[in-house]
């Protein structure tokens, strides 16, 4: 399985970081080794000093797909969940003023934490989802899927029209405002609504 994920999906968390609002979705990939899943602990990586949450719903892929169609990308999948696209914003940074790829702040081990899924049935309105965050019991990113840009269906024809997308790859939608750094000894809690999703300790 693979993991693709969007950058810049929330207008208000573009404007943040200074970053122009785009009109094509951005995309950049994790590994599978990026995954922490089960609420493992996140040990802080020795090569920054500046990792930040970005708390993101996750959508899981059905059905292989190549240049799907927006009239059936809501077929290509079936469960979603939250997660944290952690990010060495530090390395980012530097590696952005060069003009160079973001892999390295993005695709490191346990950069992508990842809560259980659940059948995308189980929501009413995928379109008006409401999730957040919360960092040593106090929210600190509140998000919307009526704020995304491109929304979970766009995303699935634009990214399909480069990578085929297989059963079981996920899609990380982007990040609302709110983005932060972490230390070592947080707690950072994702929800959807108001269900527990993740608990994750920052080790
Ligand atoms: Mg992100």
């Amino acid at each position: 399985m693979k993991i693709i994920a969007v950058g810049r999906n929330y207008i208000n968390h573009a404007k943040e970081l200074n970053n122009p609002v785009p009109t094509e979705p951005v995309i950049f990939m994790k590994p599978d080794t990026a995954i922490l899943k089960d609420n493992k602990d996140f040990y802080y990586p020795e090569f920054s000093d500046d990792v930040h949450y970005e708390v993101e719903l996750v959508v899981r892929i059905c059905n292989e797909g190549k240049h799907v169609a927006s009239k059936f990308a809501h077929k290509y999948y079936d469960a979603i969940g939250l997660g944290i696209d952690f990010t060495a914003r530090d390395v980012q940074t530097k590696l952005k003023e060069r003009g160079l790829p973001w892999e390295l702040a993005k695709s490191f081990d346990h950069s992508a934490v990842m809560s259980p899924l659940l059948a995308k049935t189980e929501f009413p309105n995928l379109n008006e989802l409401e999730f957040s965050l919360k960092k040593n019991g106090e929210t600190v990113q509140v998000g919307n899927t009526k704020n995304m840009i491109f929304d979970i269906q766009m995303l699935i024809v634009y990214i399909s029209k480069y990578i085929t997308l297989r059963k079981g790859d996920l899609i990380y939608t982007g990040t609302p405002e709110g983005v932060g750094p972490v230390s070592i000894g947080d707690k950072l809690e994702g929800f959807i609504a108001e269900k527990a999703m993740f608990s994750c300790q920052v080790k």
